[in-house]
């Protein structure tokens, strides 16, 4: 067993209680249930998917990028009635429930279900009763990020804010964007994350993944971010790391992704040690666990065995994510109590 030099034997990391705010839909897919529903649908799938291992993905230049979008487009094209997302939803809840995950803000652009699901009021609609389901079954409070897709228009990006607002009282909370971040503007998108915020709705979008620290200065700037999506490269300008410590903007890292797609080539080379010693709040996520091959306690055990996370910063890193999560205040204040339960 590991141990905690300062606190004895290393507490049960799937005991602490942490709200998971990265997970995309399809991404959260079990590789098994993909398998199934392949299946049932007679999809053929590429062997990259079906092999049982993770595949060798880089998305460090725009074909690696271009791949990595491919295999979570044939993924997705399993998806394709309401008993799919009932299974998928279920699922990723259960699987949270397993890591200790007591908030889970699932990610999803109704866009590309739409087609086969009636279209995007009634898949925003199935996916909204799928979570309201899911949290029941399994007691992980849930709620719905709607992300807009950068690789499509900024009007796209605004009927999806309005849409998102529409369902602000029924378990939408966020409004974020996502895709390469190399492509386009972060400001062509304002608009529609002025229609979010006004609507109430939590602004965040991908930034400082795939491009640098300017990526993020953009999401702050021009999207009035209050979480980034991944935000890791900030840890290459000082200035921004100080910005984001300071406002408590929370970038939701995802060690394991960021290890896949190449954004750094090992796992002590993410930069958690320095941006949670530099006082930037973190909420750590598991991305697409379909094609990474961890979920949300793995990104925890990485902290402590790669980069030297006590019980104690593991317990704080958990009440970031809860601070930074949209979950109700009865839950945010039980899910605080139980963190110092674990961490006593
Ligand atoms: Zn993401």
């Amino acid at each position: 067993m590991a141990r905690d030099a300062r606190t004895g034997p290393a507490r049960d990391i799937r005991r602490l209680p942490k709200a998971h705010l990265h997970l995309h839909f399809t991404g959260s897919m079990r590789p098994s249930t993909l398998l199934e529903l392949a299946d049932k649908h007679g999809v053929h799938l590429p062997e990259a998917l079906t092999s049982g291992e993770p595949p060798k993905l880089r998305a460090t230049d725009e074909r690696g990028w271009f791949r990595f979008q491919r295999l979570y487009d044939a993924a997705r094209s399993c998806l394709r009635t309401p008993d799919d997302i009932h299974r998928l939803v279920r699922e990723a809840a259960q699987e949270d429930a397993a890591d200790g995950s007591g908030w889970l803000e699932i990610q999803v652009d109704p866009t590309s279900y739409a087609p086969r699901l009636g279209g995007l009021i009634p898949t925003l609609e199935i996916i909204l009763d799928a979570v309201r389901i899911a949290s029941r079954d399994t007691g992980v409070g849930m709620a719905v990020v709607v992300a807009a897709n950068r690789m499509k228009h900024p009007l796209d990006a605004r009927t999806l804010a309005r849409l998102a607002v529409r369902y602000a009282d029924q378990g939408v909370v966020g409004f974020g964007l996502s895709n390469d971040e190399r492509r386009g503007l972060a400001r062509d998108f304002d608009r529609a994350f002025a229609i979010a915020r006004d609507g109430g709705l939590l602004a965040a979008p991908h930034g400082g993944e795939l491009a640098g620290p300017a990526s993020v200065r953009d999401c702050l700037d021009d999207l009035h971010a209050q979480r980034v999506g991944h935000g890791v490269r900030a840890a290459e300008d000082p200035h921004l790391v100080r910005r984001l410590a300071e406002t408590g903007v929370t970038c939701e890292v995802c060690p394991a992704s960021n290890v896949a797609l190449g954004v750094y080539d090992k796992p002590e080379d993410v930069p958690l040690r320095h941006l949670y010693d530099a006082g930037v709040p973190m909420a750590l996520g598991a991305d697409d666990p379909l094609l990474f091959g961890s979920r949300l306690a793995a990104q925890y055990e990485l902290a402590r065995d790669v980069h030297g996370f006590t019980d104690q910063e593991l317990a704080e890193l958990a009440r970031q994510s809860v601070r930074a999560s949209r979950a109700p205040q009865d839950v945010r204040d039980r899910m605080l109590a139980d963190i110092d339960v674990w961490a006593r």
